[in-house]
């Protein structure tokens, strides 16, 4: 379906709960998020109707995301449920991989297709430093397994962060030459607990360019622009939504773990799903899809939403 500009909304971003086995410092409070009562996330039941809602309206790409969307109980069954909706082609997670070891398989078998992996550092103490609590190992103990899973076209994302992975750029460039990866650089937002965090921290993508100069420009994919090294397997791609606004393309809309919809990630206006069912649902999604805002608002003085990355999922 179009909002009322024209952009096609096919892409919905799930996020199935709040909370989260890292702390990361650009994400989450170093304690965590109150943990809410069962009954304020939206039950398997409520997804499951949700995307079936989503998929009449036109919805064609469901990423699940929190929070971390495997320490959800009953995340398996909630893939389950999502893949076989019909008319949805695609059903992908973001995850932090740390439990990918036990989970890779059975999302794979319950259909999800796609995986993306965050990593935001190749040195395992400034990994434990960023995350508070994460393990690198893990982490590749986890990329390992979703590829013995069959997710061969991972995407591992990198919030870029000066003074403290930026002189990583090529190494990280360089893990596309030997992977069929694709490794994306992310401009740090400044929203929830980074919002305060010094100006020199926020990067431009732009600064990979710099550091990679052999990139050669491919065809971009959504809001990605994407690059190749002369004769890598992998590609690099470059998400920029502080420097170059891509507003105009954007397809995707947000519902929060308690079951808000969202026209856009920094926006403040929400639309309660819960309690809806069939073609009220379906009313109130193609509502939040008519609403979608033109831009979102985000500078350096901080985004339009009250909320957290880790609530709304990134
Ligand atoms: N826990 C999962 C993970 O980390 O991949 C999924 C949820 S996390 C909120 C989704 C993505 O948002 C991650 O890649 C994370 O690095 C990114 N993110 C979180 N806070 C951000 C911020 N302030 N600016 C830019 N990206 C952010
Ligand atoms: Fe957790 Fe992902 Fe936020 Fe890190 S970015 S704290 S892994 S939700």
């Amino acid at each position: 379906m179009q909002d009322r500009l024209g952009r096609t909304i096919d892409y919905l971003r799930l996020s199935v709960t709040d909370l989260c086995n890292f702390r990361c410092r650009y994400c989450m409070p170093e304690n965590g998020v109150p943990k809410l009562p069962h009954s304020a996330i939206l039950s398997v039941e409520e997804i499951a109707e949700i995307g079936q809602a989503a998929a009449a309206c036109g919805i064609r790409k469901i990423r699940l995301t929190g929070g971390e969307p495997l320490v959800r109980r009953g995340i398996v069954e909630i893939c389950r449920r999502l893949s076989r909706i019909e008319g949805l082609r695609e059903l992908c997670m973001t995850t932090n991989a740390s439990l990918l070891p036990e989970l890779a398989a059975p999302l794979r078998e319950a259909g999800v297709g796609r995986l993306n992996i965050s990593l935001d550092t190749l040195s395992p103490e400034k990994f434990a430093r960023i995350t508070r609590r994460g393990s690198l190992d893990d982490v590749w103990r986890g990329i390992r397994a979703a590829e013995d899973a069959g997710f061969s076209e991972l995407k591992l994302d990198t919030v870029l962060i000066g003074g403290f992975n930026d002189a990583e750029i090529p190494a990280l460039v360089r893990l596309t030459q030997e992977h069929p990866w694709e490794v994306r650089f992310i401009e740090l937002m400044p929203m929830g607990e980074c919002a305060g965090w010094e100006k020199s921290c926020f990067l431009s993508a732009d600064a990979v360019l710099r550091a990679c100069p052999e990139l050669r420009p491919i065809a971009p994919s959504g809001v990605a622009r994407r690059f190749r090294l002369p004769g890598a397997s992998g590609t690099v791609g470059l998400i920029s939504p502080m420097s170059h606004n891509f507003c105009s393309e954007c397809r995707r809309i947000r519902v929060t773990a308690d079951g808000k919809l969202k026209g856009c990630l920094h926006s403040p206006e929400e639309i309660p799903l819960r309690g809806l069912h069939g073609a009220e649902l379906e009313s109130a999604i193609r509502r939040g899809i008519l609403q979608k805002p033109e831009s979102h608002r985000l500078n350096f003085c901080g985004s339009g939403t009250p909320r957290d990355m880790n609530e709304i999922g990134g």
